[in-house]
């Protein structure tokens, strides 16, 4: 028999009926601080470089990525707007605690406020992974090319 365990401090931001189960899951990850960022690539061998891949002017650590970025600082611009909230977001813990004390009731602006937290996330990190993978594919190409120059010399 279930005791019902310890509820997930922000269960109520991620599980609703509505949310798309791949996208509530980002935002899990992302809350968790699950997400890779290239600092963390970078440390452990996988990416030879930490500069974000959207902007491409700073470290790209999960701070940089979600709040810092230009691209990233423009979209949770917008979110705030769309849901009349001013001010700048510190993390993505602060924003779900901030959506669901200021959200207690269920309303559809309480089902949008969660919807837009998570779009925005996912958001971010599917435009992260695009240019990820668009970066990767000309790295590996520009290194053929390099191999190719170098076999032509031999
Ligand atoms: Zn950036």
């Amino acid at each position: 028999m279930r005791d019902g365990g310890v509820q997930y401090q922000f269960s109520n931001v991620l599980w609703f009926p509505t949310h798309s189960p791949k996208v509530a899951m980002c935002l899990l990850r992302a809350l968790n601080v699950k997400l890779l960022a290239r600092d963390l690539l970078m440390s452990i061998g996988v990416s030879d470089t930490d500069i974000c891949v959207l902007c491409g002017s700073a470290e790209e650590s999960v701070q940089h990525l979600f709040f810092v970025c230009p691209f990233s600082a423009y979209l949770w611009a917008l979110c705030g707007l769309k849901l009349g909230i001013l001010g700048s977001i510190s993390t993505l813990q602060d924003e779900a605690m901030n959506i669901q004390s200021r959200f207690k009731i269920k309303t559809n602006i309480c089902v949008l406020a969660k919807h837009i937290l998570s779009a925005a996330v996912w958001h971010i990190w599917k435009r992260r992974i695009s240019e990820y993978s668009n970066y990767r594919s000309r790295t590996t190409f520009w290194c053929l090319g390099s191999y190719m120059r170098i076999l032509d010399c031999c």
